[in-house]
Protein backbone atom coordinates (compact mmCIF):
# COMPACT_ATOMS: atom_id res chain seq x y z
CA UNK A 1 0.00 0.00 0.00
CA UNK A 2 0.86 3.63 -0.71
CA UNK A 3 1.12 5.54 2.81
CA UNK A 4 0.83 9.32 2.18
CA UNK A 5 1.79 10.67 5.40
CA UNK A 6 1.96 14.37 6.35
CA UNK A 7 3.85 15.26 9.84
CA UNK A 8 3.12 17.89 11.90
CA UNK A 9 5.91 17.89 14.53
CA UNK A 10 4.87 21.17 16.16
CA UNK A 11 6.62 22.33 19.43
CA UNK A 12 7.97 21.59 22.68
CA UNK A 13 7.69 17.43 23.66
CA UNK A 14 5.30 17.14 19.81
CA UNK A 15 9.32 17.10 18.10
CA UNK A 16 10.67 14.63 20.76
CA UNK A 17 7.65 12.27 20.46
CA UNK A 18 6.69 12.26 16.83
CA UNK A 19 10.69 11.62 15.89
CA UNK A 20 10.40 8.41 17.39
CA UNK A 21 6.59 7.59 16.31
CA UNK A 22 8.04 8.31 12.59
CA UNK A 23 10.57 5.96 13.43
CA UNK A 24 7.83 2.91 14.62
CA UNK A 25 5.91 3.81 11.20
CA UNK A 26 8.79 3.62 8.94
CA UNK A 27 9.89 0.31 10.72
CA UNK A 28 6.64 -0.96 10.19
CA UNK A 29 6.54 0.06 6.81
CA UNK A 30 9.39 -1.69 5.73
CA UNK A 31 8.91 -5.08 7.67
CA UNK A 32 5.13 -4.96 6.06
CA UNK A 33 6.17 -3.78 2.28
CA UNK A 34 4.11 -0.90 2.27
CA UNK A 35 5.48 2.37 0.49
CA UNK A 36 5.47 5.57 2.87
CA UNK A 37 5.89 8.76 1.13
CA UNK A 38 6.72 11.31 4.40
CA UNK A 39 6.51 14.98 4.11
CA UNK A 40 6.74 17.37 6.86
CA UNK A 41 5.17 20.88 7.71
CA UNK A 42 4.76 23.34 10.03
CA UNK A 43 2.16 23.91 12.51
CA UNK A 44 1.95 25.66 16.20
CA UNK A 45 4.41 28.19 17.30
CA UNK A 46 7.36 26.57 15.17
CA UNK A 47 4.95 27.75 12.53
CA UNK A 48 4.87 31.54 13.77
CA UNK A 49 8.47 31.77 14.05
CA UNK A 50 9.46 30.89 10.53
CA UNK A 51 6.18 32.25 8.87
CA UNK A 52 4.52 34.48 11.03
CA UNK A 53 1.09 32.42 10.93
CA UNK A 54 0.25 29.15 13.24
CA UNK A 55 -1.10 27.57 10.07
CA UNK A 56 0.68 28.33 6.65
CA UNK A 57 -1.47 28.09 3.80
CA UNK A 58 1.23 25.48 2.61
CA UNK A 59 0.47 23.07 5.93
CA UNK A 60 -2.99 22.82 4.92
CA UNK A 61 -2.30 22.00 1.14
CA UNK A 62 -0.06 19.42 2.42
CA UNK A 63 -2.77 18.13 4.40
CA UNK A 64 -5.29 18.04 2.00
CA UNK A 65 -3.03 16.41 -0.40
CA UNK A 66 -2.32 13.86 2.36
CA UNK A 67 -3.95 10.66 2.83
CA UNK A 68 -3.28 11.13 6.70
CA UNK A 69 -1.96 13.55 8.94
CA UNK A 70 0.41 12.71 12.17
CA UNK A 71 0.56 15.60 14.67
CA UNK A 72 2.75 15.96 17.57
CA UNK A 73 1.33 18.65 19.76
CA UNK A 74 1.33 22.66 19.49
CA UNK A 75 1.98 25.37 22.08
CA UNK A 76 4.88 27.18 23.30
CA UNK A 77 4.84 29.65 26.92
CA UNK A 78 5.70 33.03 24.73
CA UNK A 79 2.36 32.99 23.03
CA UNK A 80 0.55 32.86 26.55
CA UNK A 81 -0.77 36.13 26.02
CA UNK A 82 -0.55 36.62 22.82
CA UNK A 83 -3.80 37.30 20.80
CA UNK A 84 -5.61 34.18 19.49
CA UNK A 85 -5.08 34.18 15.90
CA UNK A 86 -0.88 34.69 16.84
CA UNK A 87 -1.51 31.42 19.50
CA UNK A 88 -0.21 28.24 18.08
CA UNK A 89 -3.34 26.60 19.47
CA UNK A 90 -5.41 28.74 16.87
CA UNK A 91 -3.40 26.22 14.15
CA UNK A 92 -5.05 23.06 15.72
CA UNK A 93 -8.79 24.33 15.69
CA UNK A 94 -7.71 25.32 11.90
CA UNK A 95 -6.04 22.22 10.69
CA UNK A 96 -9.51 20.14 12.05
CA UNK A 97 -11.21 22.57 9.97
CA UNK A 98 -9.60 22.43 7.31
CA UNK A 99 -9.38 18.82 7.20
CA UNK A 100 -13.42 18.73 7.77
CA UNK A 101 -12.78 15.98 11.01
CA UNK A 102 -15.92 15.67 12.28
CA UNK A 103 -15.32 12.76 14.87
CA UNK A 104 -13.21 12.38 17.58
CA UNK A 105 -11.89 8.80 18.32
CA UNK A 106 -10.20 8.47 21.63
CA UNK A 107 -8.96 4.54 22.04
CA UNK A 108 -9.45 3.36 25.75
CA UNK A 109 -7.02 0.49 27.09
CA UNK A 110 -6.07 -0.41 30.55
CA UNK A 111 -2.62 -1.97 29.87
CA UNK A 112 -1.85 -4.73 32.25
CA UNK A 113 1.30 -3.20 33.80
CA UNK A 114 -0.41 0.09 34.24
CA UNK A 115 -3.31 -1.12 36.02
CA UNK A 116 -2.05 0.16 39.64
CA UNK A 117 -1.47 3.55 38.14
CA UNK A 118 -5.56 3.96 37.28
CA UNK A 119 -7.42 5.15 40.21
CA UNK A 120 -9.78 2.20 40.00
CA UNK A 121 -9.89 -1.32 41.32
CA UNK A 122 -6.91 -3.40 39.19
CA UNK A 123 -10.29 -5.97 38.91
CA UNK A 124 -12.66 -3.23 37.44
CA UNK A 125 -10.55 -1.84 34.98
CA UNK A 126 -8.38 -5.21 33.90
CA UNK A 127 -9.49 -5.86 30.26
CA UNK A 128 -11.49 -2.59 29.13
CA UNK A 129 -10.65 -1.74 25.43
CA UNK A 130 -13.13 0.29 24.30
CA UNK A 131 -13.44 3.30 21.80
CA UNK A 132 -15.18 6.69 22.69
CA UNK A 133 -16.47 8.34 18.72
CA UNK A 134 -17.48 11.89 19.80
CA UNK A 135 -18.84 13.78 17.44
CA UNK A 136 -16.77 16.96 16.91
CA UNK A 137 -18.37 19.53 14.61
CA UNK A 138 -21.76 20.36 15.75
CA UNK A 139 -23.81 20.95 19.39
CA UNK A 140 -23.84 23.42 21.87
CA UNK A 141 -20.42 24.14 20.88
CA UNK A 142 -21.12 25.65 18.03
CA UNK A 143 -24.93 25.96 17.63
CA UNK A 144 -26.84 29.51 17.08
CA UNK A 145 -28.41 31.49 18.61
CA UNK A 146 -25.54 32.25 21.55
CA UNK A 147 -24.43 34.96 23.64
CA UNK A 148 -24.69 36.85 27.02
CA UNK A 149 -27.36 39.56 27.02
CA UNK A 150 -29.09 42.33 29.29
CA UNK A 151 -27.98 43.09 32.46
CA UNK A 152 -28.36 43.12 35.93
CA UNK A 153 -31.35 41.07 37.26
CA UNK A 154 -32.26 40.79 33.12
CA UNK A 155 -28.62 38.80 32.50
CA UNK A 156 -28.83 36.18 30.71
CA UNK A 157 -26.72 33.32 28.66
CA UNK A 158 -27.66 31.79 25.63
CA UNK A 159 -26.36 28.20 24.02
CA UNK A 160 -28.44 26.50 21.59
CA UNK A 161 -27.54 22.16 21.12
CA UNK A 162 -28.24 22.09 17.28
CA UNK A 163 -28.11 18.47 15.17
CA UNK A 164 -28.77 18.10 11.96
CA UNK A 165 -29.71 14.88 10.86
CA UNK A 166 -26.35 14.36 8.36
CA UNK A 167 -24.30 15.15 10.97
CA UNK A 168 -25.92 12.35 13.19
CA UNK A 169 -25.72 10.04 10.25
CA UNK A 170 -22.10 10.39 8.99
CA UNK A 171 -21.15 9.81 12.70
CA UNK A 172 -23.28 6.91 13.42
CA UNK A 173 -22.17 5.03 10.08
CA UNK A 174 -18.44 5.58 11.30
CA UNK A 175 -19.17 4.09 14.82
CA UNK A 176 -20.97 1.32 13.29
CA UNK A 177 -18.67 0.67 10.71
CA UNK A 178 -15.74 0.41 13.67
CA UNK A 179 -17.77 -1.54 15.49
CA UNK A 180 -18.08 -3.78 12.51
CA UNK A 181 -14.23 -4.68 12.83
CA UNK A 182 -14.37 -5.22 16.78
CA UNK A 183 -16.74 -6.59 19.25
CA UNK A 184 -19.98 -5.39 17.58
CA UNK A 185 -21.57 -3.34 19.98
CA UNK A 186 -22.60 0.21 19.86
CA UNK A 187 -23.81 2.00 23.09
CA UNK A 188 -24.98 5.88 21.44
CA UNK A 189 -24.85 8.50 24.65
CA UNK A 190 -27.88 10.99 24.55
CA UNK A 191 -30.35 12.79 27.41
CA UNK A 192 -33.49 11.92 25.03
CA UNK A 193 -35.43 12.04 28.63
CA UNK A 194 -34.65 15.79 28.03
CA UNK A 195 -33.57 16.90 25.28
CA UNK A 196 -35.48 17.19 22.12
CA UNK A 197 -32.14 17.36 20.30
CA UNK A 198 -31.32 13.64 21.91
CA UNK A 199 -34.75 12.54 20.68
CA UNK A 200 -33.54 13.20 17.23
CA UNK A 201 -30.39 11.71 17.66
CA UNK A 202 -31.72 8.32 19.35
CA UNK A 203 -34.02 7.71 16.20
CA UNK A 204 -31.23 8.71 13.69
CA UNK A 205 -28.78 6.29 15.44
CA UNK A 206 -31.21 4.04 15.39
CA UNK A 207 -32.25 4.36 12.02
CA UNK A 208 -28.52 3.75 10.75
CA UNK A 209 -28.35 0.55 13.06
CA UNK A 210 -30.69 -1.10 10.68
CA UNK A 211 -27.71 -0.79 7.81
CA UNK A 212 -25.70 -2.54 10.23
CA UNK A 213 -28.05 -5.74 11.49
CA UNK A 214 -24.26 -7.67 12.98
CA UNK A 215 -23.98 -4.77 15.37
CA UNK A 216 -25.92 -4.74 18.56
CA UNK A 217 -27.32 -0.83 19.53
CA UNK A 218 -28.06 0.09 22.79
CA UNK A 219 -28.90 3.44 24.00
CA UNK A 220 -27.94 4.93 27.23
CA UNK A 221 -28.54 8.00 29.18
CA UNK A 222 -25.36 9.74 29.83
CA UNK A 223 -25.95 10.23 33.49
CA UNK A 224 -25.71 6.65 33.28
CA UNK A 225 -22.94 6.43 31.04
CA UNK A 226 -20.73 8.24 33.33
CA UNK A 227 -21.47 6.30 36.16
CA UNK A 228 -21.12 2.39 34.17
CA UNK A 229 -17.67 4.03 32.86
CA UNK A 230 -16.22 3.52 36.35
CA UNK A 231 -18.79 0.85 37.78
CA UNK A 232 -18.20 -1.68 34.38
CA UNK A 233 -15.85 -0.03 31.82
CA UNK A 234 -15.37 -3.63 30.39
CA UNK A 235 -18.99 -3.62 28.91
CA UNK A 236 -18.39 -0.77 26.24
CA UNK A 237 -17.12 -1.80 22.59
CA UNK A 238 -17.42 1.67 20.88
CA UNK A 239 -19.30 4.45 22.89
CA UNK A 240 -21.13 6.80 20.42
CA UNK A 241 -22.08 10.12 21.36
CA UNK A 242 -22.59 14.10 20.90
CA UNK A 243 -20.13 16.67 21.31
CA UNK A 244 -20.31 17.92 24.91
CA UNK A 245 -21.19 14.84 26.46
CA UNK A 246 -17.83 12.98 24.04
CA UNK A 247 -15.70 15.88 25.76
CA UNK A 248 -16.65 14.99 29.27
CA UNK A 249 -16.80 11.37 29.31
CA UNK A 250 -13.69 11.15 27.09
CA UNK A 251 -11.41 12.73 29.41
CA UNK A 252 -13.43 10.70 32.22
CA UNK A 253 -12.33 7.65 29.80
CA UNK A 254 -8.90 8.92 29.51
CA UNK A 255 -7.74 8.38 33.34
CA UNK A 256 -9.07 4.64 33.35
CA UNK A 257 -6.33 4.54 31.19
CA UNK A 258 -3.00 5.96 33.84
CA UNK A 259 -0.46 8.51 32.27
CA UNK A 260 -1.30 11.10 29.57
CA UNK A 261 1.16 10.46 27.90
CA UNK A 262 -0.09 6.88 27.22
CA UNK A 263 -3.37 8.20 24.80
CA UNK A 264 -3.60 8.57 21.10
CA UNK A 265 -6.51 10.01 19.70
CA UNK A 266 -7.59 9.79 16.00
CA UNK A 267 -10.20 12.90 14.27
CA UNK A 268 -11.81 11.60 11.11
CA UNK A 269 -13.23 13.34 8.12
CA UNK A 270 -15.06 11.28 4.58
CA UNK A 271 -13.61 8.94 2.70
CA UNK A 272 -10.86 9.41 -0.03
CA UNK A 273 -11.60 8.45 -3.16
CA UNK A 274 -8.53 5.92 -2.49
CA UNK A 275 -10.41 4.49 -0.07
CA UNK A 276 -8.82 5.84 2.93
CA UNK A 277 -10.93 7.82 5.79
CA UNK A 278 -9.01 11.58 5.96
CA UNK A 279 -7.73 11.77 9.26
CA UNK A 280 -5.62 13.97 11.68
CA UNK A 281 -3.92 11.88 14.29
CA UNK A 282 -2.29 12.96 17.62
CA UNK A 283 -1.80 12.27 21.47
CA UNK A 284 -3.78 13.20 23.81
CA UNK A 285 -1.19 15.40 25.42
CA UNK A 286 0.34 19.09 24.99
CA UNK A 287 3.66 20.35 24.29
CA UNK A 288 5.22 20.07 28.05
CA UNK A 289 7.06 22.76 28.33
CA UNK A 290 8.34 21.18 31.62
CA UNK A 291 9.93 18.82 30.42
CA UNK A 292 10.74 19.42 26.41
CA UNK A 293 14.10 19.39 24.89
CA UNK A 294 15.39 16.54 27.68
CA UNK A 295 14.61 13.76 26.09
CA UNK A 296 12.32 12.79 29.43
CA UNK A 297 8.58 12.57 27.25
CA UNK A 298 6.76 9.62 27.06
CA UNK A 299 6.44 8.54 23.02
CA UNK A 300 3.73 6.24 23.57
CA UNK A 301 0.54 8.14 22.93
CA UNK A 302 2.25 9.34 19.72
CA UNK A 303 3.39 5.60 18.75
CA UNK A 304 -0.24 4.70 19.66
CA UNK A 305 -1.39 7.11 17.10
CA UNK A 306 0.16 5.83 14.27
CA UNK A 307 -1.55 2.34 15.26
CA UNK A 308 -4.67 4.44 14.81
CA UNK A 309 -3.66 5.68 11.86
CA UNK A 310 -2.70 2.85 10.03
CA UNK A 311 -5.95 1.19 11.21
CA UNK A 312 -8.67 3.76 10.86
CA UNK A 313 -7.12 5.98 7.64
CA UNK A 314 -5.91 2.50 5.85
CA UNK A 315 -7.65 -0.28 7.44
CA UNK A 316 -4.22 -1.68 8.41
CA UNK A 317 -5.34 -3.63 11.10
CA UNK A 318 -2.42 -6.31 11.73
CA UNK A 319 0.29 -3.91 11.80
CA UNK A 320 -1.92 -1.35 14.29
CA UNK A 321 -2.41 -4.96 16.43
CA UNK A 322 1.33 -5.29 16.19
CA UNK A 323 2.16 -1.59 17.00
CA UNK A 324 -0.29 -2.31 20.33
CA UNK A 325 1.28 -5.25 21.10
CA UNK A 326 4.53 -3.90 21.00
CA UNK A 327 3.86 -1.10 23.13
CA UNK A 328 2.31 -3.58 25.70
CA UNK A 329 5.38 -5.49 25.37
CA UNK A 330 7.42 -2.61 26.43
CA UNK A 331 5.01 -1.84 29.34
CA UNK A 332 5.52 -5.12 30.48
CA UNK A 333 9.16 -4.88 30.11
CA UNK A 334 9.49 -1.51 32.85
CA UNK A 335 11.73 0.41 29.80
CA UNK A 336 9.16 3.26 30.33
CA UNK A 337 9.72 6.72 30.95
CA UNK A 338 9.41 8.95 34.43
CA UNK A 339 5.52 9.84 33.96
CA UNK A 340 4.76 5.90 33.94
CA UNK A 341 7.32 5.41 37.31
CA UNK A 342 9.09 3.07 36.89
CA UNK A 343 11.09 0.60 39.46
CA UNK A 344 14.58 1.05 38.34
CA UNK A 345 16.20 4.21 36.45
CA UNK A 346 13.67 6.09 33.91
CA UNK A 347 14.17 5.35 30.04
CA UNK A 348 14.42 8.19 27.64
CA UNK A 349 12.51 8.78 25.00
CA UNK A 350 14.35 7.91 22.03
CA UNK A 351 15.03 4.50 24.44
CA UNK A 352 11.39 3.88 24.96
CA UNK A 353 11.33 4.27 20.72
CA UNK A 354 13.96 1.55 20.59
CA UNK A 355 12.42 -0.26 22.93
CA UNK A 356 8.97 -0.46 20.83
CA UNK A 357 10.66 -1.09 17.55
CA UNK A 358 13.02 -3.72 19.32
CA UNK A 359 9.79 -5.10 20.23
CA UNK A 360 8.44 -4.95 17.11
CA UNK A 361 11.22 -6.78 15.84
P1 LIG B 1 0.45 19.11 28.72
O1 LIG B 1 -0.30 17.91 28.28
O2 LIG B 1 1.45 19.67 27.79
O3 LIG B 1 1.21 18.79 30.11
C1 LIG B 1 0.53 18.46 31.32
C2 LIG B 1 1.48 17.68 32.26
O4 LIG B 1 1.62 16.36 31.76
C3 LIG B 1 2.89 18.28 32.33
O5 LIG B 1 3.39 18.10 33.62
C4 LIG B 1 3.70 17.44 31.36
O6 LIG B 1 5.06 17.34 31.67
C5 LIG B 1 2.99 16.08 31.46
N1 LIG B 1 3.03 15.37 30.17
C6 LIG B 1 2.30 15.65 29.06
N2 LIG B 1 2.62 14.82 28.07
C7 LIG B 1 3.58 14.01 28.55
C8 LIG B 1 4.33 12.96 27.98
N3 LIG B 1 4.17 12.55 26.71
N4 LIG B 1 5.26 12.34 28.75
C9 LIG B 1 5.45 12.71 30.02
N5 LIG B 1 4.77 13.70 30.62
C10 LIG B 1 3.84 14.36 29.89
O7 LIG B 1 -0.65 20.23 29.11
P2 LIG B 1 -0.43 21.74 29.59
O8 LIG B 1 0.76 21.85 30.44
O9 LIG B 1 -1.75 22.15 30.09
O10 LIG B 1 -0.18 22.56 28.24
C11 LIG B 1 1.12 22.88 27.71
C12 LIG B 1 0.97 23.50 26.34
O11 LIG B 1 0.40 22.54 25.45
C13 LIG B 1 0.01 24.69 26.31
O12 LIG B 1 0.54 25.64 25.41
C14 LIG B 1 -1.30 24.10 25.78
O13 LIG B 1 -2.09 25.05 25.12
C15 LIG B 1 -0.78 23.08 24.82
N6 LIG B 1 -1.70 21.94 24.56
C16 LIG B 1 -1.71 21.46 23.29
C17 LIG B 1 -2.48 20.35 23.00
C18 LIG B 1 -2.40 19.80 21.59
O14 LIG B 1 -1.50 20.16 20.86
N7 LIG B 1 -3.30 18.93 21.22
C19 LIG B 1 -3.23 19.72 23.98
C20 LIG B 1 -3.18 20.23 25.30
C21 LIG B 1 -2.40 21.34 25.57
Amino acid sequence: MNLNILVLPGDGIGEEVTREAVRVLQHVARKHRHTLQLTEGLLGGVAIHRTGTPLPDETVRLAVDADATLLGAVGLPEFDTAPPERRPEKGLLGIRKALGVFANLRPVRAYRALLDSSPLKNALVEGTDMIIVRELTGGIYYGTPRGISGAGAEERAVNSMVYTRPEIERVARMAFTLARGRRRKVASVDKSNVLENSQLWRRVVTEIAAEFPEVALEHILVDNCAMQLILNPRRFDIVLTENMFGDILSDEGAVLAGSIGMLPSASIGARKPSGAWVGLYEPVHGSAPDIAGQNKANPLGAIGSVAAMLEYSFGLKEEAAAINAAVEAVLDSGRVTADLKPAGAPATTSQVGDAVIEALS
